[in-house]
Order: C-alpha cells, then structure tokens, then sequence
C-alpha cells in the first residue's frame, strides 16, 4: 500500500528533534510521500530545504495561510513567486480564508488570498486551500479564477454537504483529514465521504495538528504525524463502504495527478 499525505506541517518545531524518526515510521505505515505545508514566508523556504533534502518523498507547497496573512507585503509576493519556481514545490498554499479565528483582519485575508490567487493563475499552478467559517467569500473568489488554475484542493475539509457539492461543482478536490474521526465536531463528515468522487478525494493528517481521536493505543503526546494516515484512510474506507486498498490506491493516484508526482523510488 502507498499513500500520499497531502498535508503535513513538517516544519513545525515539535519535529526538530525526531525527524529521521517520523520519516521512517511514516515508511513502515506506508506513507511513501508526503507534501510539506507551506503556511508562512519563512515556512515555505523551510519547506523546500525539506523537499530537497529528501528528493521524491518530500515535496512542497509555497504560501502563507491566513492566519499571517496581515504579515502579506510586496516582499513575500516576490518570494512566494520565486518559490513557484522551484520544481520541488508543487501548489500555491496554503492560502484562503478564515473567519473561525480571525487572527488576521478579513480585509488582510482577502487581499493575501487575491494575491495569491493570482500566482495560481500567472504560474499556471494548483491551489493549496484553507476554508474555516467563511464559503461565502471564499466560494466567491475561487469561482473567479478556478478556470484559470489546474486544479485546487479546499484542505482540511471540515464545512457542510452544500459547501461540498459546491466545490465539487468547481471541479475541486477535498482533503480529508482526522477531523472525521473527532466524534464532536467531524460525524457529519462520515455521512457524505462517501459521495466524494475517488478521483477527487485525497487524504491528510495535517500534522503536527488534528490526532486522529480514534487512534489506538492513543499517544501519550498529542502531537499528529504521517504515519497516522494509514488510520484516516482505514476510518474514510470503512466510511465509504470500500477496501482500505482501494480507497489508498485511488487517493495517492488522484494526489499524483493533482500535484505531477512521480512514483515513489
Ligand atoms: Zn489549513
């Protein structure tokens, strides 16, 4: 079995000391590669150093979340534009809106969000997306450029069956994450996985964030890591009515052609 976490924070400091480590037991769960989340100017050059420290295991995404997004200036746009550049970094993202947390102003947001639209678009890339709180708008401006770009992933999918069916009308992709094993917040996610087409559905831990809560025997840490995306893809599989095998082997092939990854070596 091969699969592919489509988000991963592997920058995150939680990892400093046991990266080797999370590598490995990442490989002997059958997460063959993984693509680092670029969520800050300083954070996407990290994430390229990674991607070209491991060459066809790690990749890259290049961008600066929303919640920085009052840190967005002419300096990063330039930044994040050179980074596109480089064939280890494979989306612009991860980028979008979110109103659940608002730690940076909605009008900042949106102006980060435009600009970074319009790397997708000038550079002919796919979209890394974030969308807490906020479709309306979101929706809105993706819906303005998605004829524009290859092809967009909404990540950490968390919203409602009509969010959904509107990016899937967007000819979307939909990350999945942990967020469907969290008995409080995520059984509505369980309900309509299933209608996610195979060839749009991919899979994520969003490490070091959102442990799966159904994970056994539980960590004593609570750090996530992506060798516990073989339980996300078991609890999606069982939640679609399909063999674990397939529903890996549909998403890491659905990841390759959304991101041009080559096959593992
Ligand atoms: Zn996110």
């Amino acid at each position: 079995m091969h699969l592919i976490d489509i988000g991963a924070n592997l920058t995150h400091e939680s990892f400093r000391h046991d990266f080797d480590e999370v590598l490995a037991r990442a490989k002997a769960h059958g997460i063959t590669q993984m693509v680092v989340t670029g969520a800050s100017k300083t954070g996407s050059e990290q994430a390229l150093e990674l991607a070209r420290a491991h060459p066809g295991v790690l990749f890259a995404t290049a961008g600066v979340h929303p919640h920085h997004a009052g840190d967005y200036d002419a300096d990063t746009d330039a930044l994040l534009r050179a980074l596109q550049r480089e064939p280890e970094i494979k989306a612009v993202g991860e980028t979008g809106l979110d109103y659940h947390r608002n730690y940076s102003p909605r009008e900042a947001q949106l102006a980060a969000f435009e600009k970074q639209l319009a790397i997708g678009v000038d550079m002919n890339k796919p979209l890394f997306l974030h969308q807490r709180d906020a479709h309306a708008d979101f929706f809105a401006l993706l819906k303005s450029v998605r004829d524009k770009v290859p092809a967009a992933v909404v990540h950490c999918f968390t919203d409602t069956r009509e969010a959904l069916f509107d990016y899937l009308d967007l000819d979307c992709h939909i990350g999945i994450t942990g967020w469907i094993c969290d008995e409080r917040r995520g059984t509505h996610l369980r309900e309509f996985v299933r209608e996610i087409p195979a060839n749009r559905l991919l899979l994520e831990t969003d490490a070091p964030y959102l442990l799966p809560r159904t994970v056994r025997p539980q960590p004593s840490h609570r750090r996530n890591e992506p060798m516990y995306l073989k339980h996300i893809c078991e609890e999606v599989a069982r939640d679609r009515g399909e063999s674990t095998e397939a529903t890996a082997a549909n998403s890491a092939a659905a990841t390759r052609a959304f991101f041009g990854l080559s096959e593992p070596g």
